[in-house]
């Protein structure tokens, strides 16, 4: 009977606190000069600091687009790719290659030549599946609200040269814009995927918000590139942008450091 009344209890403030009012902003981040930060909590309100809003180079966070849109074929079959760091005219971001990968592998190292040797792979079997046109269709779909109107007009799927894996300036986001993306029900399932491939099978399967993280280098090409990070803890997800001349390393600290460090002071 005690231990009845101590469990109704126990309800009763769990589901009070449940219906409490959670609508007060997060605390402002302590942000550096030049960084910016766009968050979402449970309840998926967006809120950015610093320039959030400024677009620039997507980077190697092309490769959240490709596993939303392939990865679950990719995990099945369990594909492994040998990165020896150059495939013809390409260089992968390691120059000594990642060795042997699998794609959660591929995807923490950012091993961009797995994921051009998969892609490719892919896009043969969807145009001889489907035909060039439902091909093309199907990539545009998940990879439309990252490239604007730089992709010319033609038929089939795109030349996936090293623009599509992390290189120059096609795909294009903001903080905020890659954090709406993200935060979209539409990408509950991609979200699940790219927690699981980014934790460790013991964090994955026991800590149920433990936090994922995914660092992007500065993207090649013209212009002034960043390094990003991106991640999420079950509650919370958050893209963060680091000034030019940061570093990927750099960019997973301070993600880190602002998220992570925050959350545990509370
Ligand atoms: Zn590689």
């Amino acid at each position: 009977m005690w231990i009845g009344a101590v469990s109704l209890s126990g309800l009763l403030a769990t589901a009070a606190m449940a219906a409490a009012p959670p609508k007060a902003p997060p605390p402002r981040p302590a942000l550096l000069p030049g960084e910016s930060l766009a968050l979402a909590g449970p309840d998926m309100e967006v809120y950015r600091f610093g320039d959030a809003a400024l677009e620039g180079p997507m980077g190697a966070f092309s490769q959240l687009l490709w596993a939303k849109l392939e990865g679950a074929v990719w995990e099945s079959g369990v594909l492994s790719f040998k990165c020896t760091g150059a495939m013809g005219p390409f260089r992968c971001s390691n120059p000594k290659g990642h060795g042997r990968v699998d794609l959660a592998k591929a995807l923490r190292e950012d091993c961009r030549l797995a994921f051009m040797g998969w892609a490719r792979m892919s896009a043969q079997r969807w145009a001889e599946d489907y035909g060039d046109g439902p091909a093309r269709a199907r990539m545009l779909d998940v990879f439309q609200p990252f490239l604007g109107r730089r992709l010319p007009d033609a038929e089939g799927v795109p030349d996936l040269d090293a623009s599509w894996f992390g290189e120059g300036d096609l795909l294009r986001a903001s903080p905020e814009a890659l954090l709406r993306w993200l935060a979209d029900p539409a990408q509950e399932e991609a979200v699940r995927l790219y927690r699981r491939l980014l934790l460790s099978f013991m964090d994955e399967t026991f800590k149920e918000n433990a936090w994922w993280f995914k660092s992007a280098a500065p993207a090649g090409g013209a212009g002034a590139t960043q390094a990003w990070a991106v991640g999420g803890n079950g509650l919370v997800l958050a893209v963060m942008r680091l000034p030019p001349g940061s570093t990927r390393e750099e960019a997973l600290a301070r993600f880190k450091a602002v998220m992570v460090g925050a959350a545990a002071k509370k």
